[in-house]
């Protein structure tokens, strides 16, 4: 199989599993001894999140582009980005690299477009939940709809991910806030809710809902493995 390279460590709470999940899917795959060859580039995340805040999408395109080099230098066959808020860079980081990369709407649209729903929540970053590029993605390639929490919504599921969640802090009290949010996406009719952050599956999980979730870290790193297969 290709060896998967692996921007990583924003933050390394969701990396971490990502190196769980892309083993623990090639040993189901493949039994016995079996594991993923990978190589993970890991970034520090204070810097990542400082320049998300100051808007400096010009050197967080570089970093990406940078990182995804130096996967492709070091061997890796298949690049995924571990966060969905940084395929903001998805243009800069293809430009970069000859190898394949899976985008990880991508493989959510395709897990969901699987489930046969056509109209979906997203929970994320505001860089994810507002800047249109992950809604638009599963629009134009899988004719899904995507609605967001309103604003309060959003400076919750915001702040919940930035001071708790990439920190390592899973707390009930936000659970019980993201339900809320939840519910409330779920009355404006959304069939189904995307984790679009790839921490939040630390904080909920399906069986803390009725509506399907679509783990987004889960997805794509299986989405990976099958690929690099
Ligand atoms: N891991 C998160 C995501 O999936 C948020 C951290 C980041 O901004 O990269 O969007």
């Amino acid at each position: 199989m290709k060896t998967i390279g692996l921007i990583g460590g924003m933050s390394w709470e969701s990396s971490a599993v990502y190196y769980k999940l892309i083993n623990q899917h090639v040993r189901e795959l493949k039994g016995g001894t079996h594991s993923c060859p990978s190589i993970m580039w890991s970034m520090d995340f204070n810097q990542i999140e400082r320049w998300q805040h100051e808007g400096r999408w010009d050197l967080l395109n570089n970093a990406m582009a940078h990182a995804a080099q130096k996967l492709e230098d070091a061997g890796a066959e298949l690049i995924i980005l571990c966060t969905n808020t940084m395929h903001l860079c998805y243009d800069a980081i293809i430009s970069a690299i000859e190898v394949p990369f899976l985008h990880i709407a991508e493989a959510t649209g395709q897990a969901i477009k699987a489930a046969g729903l056509k109209k979906v929540g997203l929970l994320g970053t505001l860089f994810t939940m507002e800047k249109g590029f992950y809604a638009d993605w599963l629009e134009k390639r899988f004719e899904i709809d995507t609605i967001i929490p309103n604003e309060t919504g959003r400076h919750v599921i915001h702040k919940v991910i930035y001071d708790e969640l990439v920190q390592g802090n899973i707390t009930k009290a936000s659970k019980e806030a993201f339900l809320k949010v939840i519910n409330r996406l779920v009355t404006e009719g959304a069939e189904g809710i995307i984790l679009g952050c790839t921490e939040i599956p630390l904080l909920v999980q399906q069986e803390d809902v009725e509506i399907p979730l679509f783990d987004t870290t889960a997805i794509h790193a299986e989405a990976a493995v099958n690929k690099a297969m």
